[in-house]
């Protein structure tokens, strides 16, 4: 069976939370996460920290605090015991993002082993190189570009849209599981 290709930042991870938290600390700032109705957070923050803003994603340890998106974490057990294929398919625009990553998921108990790259990710910039059986995003361009069934994690900054969209793992898991079962009748 092909796999469900599922985003990290956004969809499994509230990265945003973090980030935000971040700038708030190093730039005397009370910014809300719920306030950043862009892709384009810089438009959002102090002038002063429109480029840095963007530093603190390669900030070492920046997914140690990290926190998981509701039902994340279940949901991706729940697919392994039905033995359904799934990678994470995630950019990572710095180098320790792909470290933070894979240690997260290991401290999640989604992956095997503490290395790097994790074994159940994949890096890429261009999704749309990727095959799968449907994809999770929380960014509109990635389902564009994906031949297959995409579906959009609801955030603020990604209201202009219109993929079929979900608030959150709770309903957006049964969905999946309908490809699963035809996949599953068609004999893939
Ligand atoms: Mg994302």
């Amino acid at each position: 069976m092909r796999p469900i290709l599922i985003d990290f930042d956004g969809v499994i991870a509230d990265l945003h939370s973090e980030w935000i938290r971040l700038y708030n600390e190093k730039w005397n700032d009370d910014l809300r996460p719920e306030e950043v109705v862009h892709w384009d957070i810089s438009g959002f923050v102090k002038r002063e920290a429109q480029k840095g803003v963007f530093e603190i994603l390669g900030w070492p340890g920046l997914y140690d605090n990290v926190q998981p998106l509701p039902d994340a974490i279940e949901s991706l057990r729940a697919l392994t015991s039905l033995r359904v294929p799934w990678v994470i398919a995630t950019t990572c625009s710095y180098h320790n993002m792909i470290r933070g990553k894979s240690e997260w998921l290991y401290r999640h108990g989604l992956t095997s082993s503490e290395e790097y790259p994790a074994d159940r990710m994949i890096i890429v910039r261009d999704k749309g190189l990727l095959r799968g059986l449907a994809m999770v995003d929380d960014y509109h361009e990635n389902l564009d570009s994906f031949k297959g069934p995409g579906i959009l994690f609801d955030k603020p900054y990604n209201q202009e849209s219109n993929h079929i969209r979900f608030a959150g793992w709770k309903d957006a898991l049964p969905y999946l599981l309908g490809f699963v079962q035809k996949e599953v009748f068609r004999g893939g």
